[in-house]
């Protein structure tokens, strides 16, 4: 029987394990001021597993920490960015890096990796990760958009949806949105389950 194993890492970074190879979501190791996890490691970055991939969101700090990463030994590791921000982490020695735009497809060896529609303070992808009869997708920081009613279409069977649901807002820009609520995540939910 294959299986498919998720671990909660921190904030948006989640390894998610289809029966030994491995997809990395948006790596987040290290604090800062004003950033903080307020959560210990699922799993520390020493003791992160041999990973077939790594996706990538958006290019917020709490999601693309390549200062802190850049620890990890494998450089050929394929990654998976936001078209415009490959830079970051070819800066730190990753030689393997592919940029991406929504629909667009890659693959981590048996993993089939495609990039989905996003929108939050800057631009923003999603994924969807599938292999071994899987399918996992992966919504980053993104806010409830049009674009998303798509994804039923092209995937009809999602079995697991990782949604970040704090609903931050910016108050000096006037309480605009920046990360869905719960509300917009259970619609999402709702919209991607077709029902
Ligand atoms: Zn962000």
């Amino acid at each position: 029987m294959t299986t498919l194993t998720i671990t909660r890492i921190a904030h948006s970074s989640v390894l998610i394990d289809f029966a030994g190879y491995r997809v990395l979501t948006d790596p987040w190791f290290s604090e800062k001021f004003g950033y903080y996890h307020g959560e210990p490691y699922g799993i520390t970055l020493e003791n992160l597993p041999h990973l077939a991939g790594v996706v990538v969101s958006h290019g917020h700090y709490d999601h693309y920490d390549m200062q802190a990463f850049q620890a990890y030994p494998d450089k050929q590791v394929p990654m998976a960015v936001k078209r415009g921000i490959a830079q970051t982490a070819r800066k730190v020695g990753f030689s393997n890096v592919t940029e991406m735009d929504a629909w667009e497809t890659t693959h981590f060896g048996p993993i089939t990796v495609t990039a989905a529609p996003g929108k939050h303070g800057v631009p923003e992808i999603t994924y969807m990760l599938q292999a071994n009869g899987f399918t996992v997708y992966f919504g980053g920081d993104t806010l409830l958009i049009p674009e998303l009613n798509e994804i039923p279409q092209r995937f009809p069977e999602i079995d697991v949806a990782l949604l970040a649901l704090n609903g931050l807002q910016i108050r000096p820009l006037g309480n605009l949105k920046q990360v869905m609520d719960a509300q917009d995540a259970a619609e999402l939910c709702r919209i991607i389950q077709h029902l």
